[in-house]
């Protein structure tokens, strides 16, 4: 399989080169040449896999060339082999047609796990091959910096350096970042907020001294291979409820637009997708340029869904570059208009290709705690805000009629309720408890350098530690 930028001047690479690679040398964002198709037969033959044969057997056609088909199922069912549900990815039913998809049985109790644990593995395969390291650095507010510390621990090949801000992310949350003591994970705390430590990140990438000594990787959403890890769980679900030979709907609670366009590959693929809610918080970039095709980037402001509090979201370039006939001339003096204004008006093309699948919909914080306490008083089930999130626009446009009352509509768990104890025991007046698996987290030893906020420490730091491993 071969790989084109959306921004159309960097190289085409295939699959090992743009898992390394990340962003495109132009900007842009790797998609595939072209969609791999399942007819209904083949998609039927898929029902009763186990999900590391059922992973391997979707993810086959974007991975030919720099996998075998031996080399993919060793990993799948390495990195499945070690979820905390036998099934990974559970579905659970709350009525008649609603349902969840729990997507936090991984080591860091977040969805981000099932595409990080499975990239980590590929960085190593691939290295090995080339005789490289890879230096990853990081910034992050929560959720990815300890999925992708756990991710790549104890490897050899890779090391990491997070960034987080210094006091500004949750208990759970740093601990899941600074009590994993392997030599090749460094954590900095750094004084500031998330947008400095980002800054910092940002720029190392663009300094000839970093350059020059170390072979960067990045592990953010923009990595294709991320995405592709994103599309099993589509199938793996629709199959339950009867796909191919039903429709089945999804919310999905949405920030930078990776989990979302993840179920719009599936759907290009050939799975029977009646359609894909976007679900946002009051950062609702999204929920605008999907309803009005205005997609202006206005302030952050702060909930208690900070994973989704994004500003700009950088999957959705795919979208728009699908959606609007991949013309990848167009689609880069778009986003340099864009970049420039920090704001653009969605084309005719975009806009229908867009709306013929995608619906969207936003919640508030009230909103927000209400579907908490629906689903912990109709079913029982306590979830996390994000989760919330998506549930109450699930049930928003259940109830106005646009997903039929016959189709399953499944809300994608994103992360697991103690990992935001806080919020969850406002809404539902319960405080979650970690799983046993991770149950010890407040018990270890911390390891954690606190870095003044200016970037030359931090680029000192990095360059001082990088390669001791
Ligand atoms: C990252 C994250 C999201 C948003 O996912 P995107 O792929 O960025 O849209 C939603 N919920 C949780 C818990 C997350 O960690």
């Amino acid at each position: 399989m071969q790989y084109v930028s959306t921004r159309g001047s960097a190289p085409a690479l295939d699959f090992e080169g743009v898992t390394l690679a990340g962003l495109a040398s132009d900007g842009g964002l790797y998609v595939p040449a072209q969609w791999p198709r399942f007819s209904a037969d083949e998609i039927r033959a898929l029902r009763g896999l186990a999900y590391p044969d059922l992973a391997a057997r979707i993810m086959a056609p974007f991975v030919a060339g720099s996998l075998t088909e031996d080399e993919l199922l060793a990993l799948t069912h390495k990195v499945y082999g070690d979820f905390g549900h036998a099934a990974v990815t559970p579905l659970v039913q709350l009525d008649q047609q609603h349902w969840l998809l729990e997507l936090f049985h991984g080591p860091t109790l977040a969805f981000k796990d099932v595409a990080l644990q499975l990239l980590g593995r590929l960085f190593e395969t691939f290295l090995e091959r080339r005789g490289e390291r890879l230096t990853i650095v990081g910034a992050t507010s929560g959720d990815t910096g300890s999925a992708a510390i756990q991710a790549v621990a104890g490897l050899d090949r890779v090391e990491i350096f997070m960034l987080h801000p210094k006091g500004r992310v949750s208990d759970v949350q740093r601990r899941q970042m600074t009590t994993v003591l392997s030599p090749n994970v460094h954590n900095l705390a750094i004084e500031g907020s998330f947008d400095d430590a980002q800054a910092h990140v940002k720029r190392m990438f663009t300094d000839g001294d970093v350059t020059a000594t170390l072979n960067l990787g990045a592990v953010n959403s923009i990595n294709w291979a991320r995405l592709m890890a994103q599309v099993v769980y589509y199938f793996a679900s629709a199959l339950q409820l009867g796909a191919p030979d039903r429709t089945v709907a999804y919310s999905v609670p949405t920030g930078n637009f990776g989990d979302v366009f993840a179920g719009y590959v599936a759907a290009k693929m050939g799975l029977p997708i009646e359609r894909l809610i976007v679900a946002t918080n009051i950062n609702d970039i999204l929920h605008r340029a999907l309803s009005s095709g205005d997609y202006s980037a206005g302030g952050v402001t702060a909930t208690i869904t900070p994973s989704m509090d994004i500003q700009v979201s950088s999957n959705f370039e795919r979208l728009l570059f699908d959606a609007g006939g991949r013309d990848g001339g167009a689609m880069a003096e778009q986003m340099r208009a864009f970049e420039a204004t920090k704001a653009m008006q969605l084309t005719n093309a975009q806009a229908e290709g867009a709306s013929a699948l995608f619906t969207s919909a936003r919640a508030d914080q009230t909103e927000t705690a209400r579907a908490l306490q629906w689903a912990y008083r109709a079913a029982g089930q306590v979830i996390d805000p994000h989760t919330g999130v998506g549930l109450h626009a699930a049930r928003a446009l259940a109830d106005n009629g646009t997903v039929p009352a016959s189709v399953p509509l499944v809300t994608l768990a994103t992360a697991h309720p103690a990992k935001f104890p806080d919020a969850v025991e406002r809404a539902v007046g319960m405080r979650p408890a970690l799983p046993a698996r991770v149950g010890d987290l407040f018990g270890r030893a911390e390891s954690f350098v606190e870095i003044a906020g200016d970037y030359a420490a931090t680029r000192d730091y990095v360059l001082g530690h990088a390669g001791n491993a």
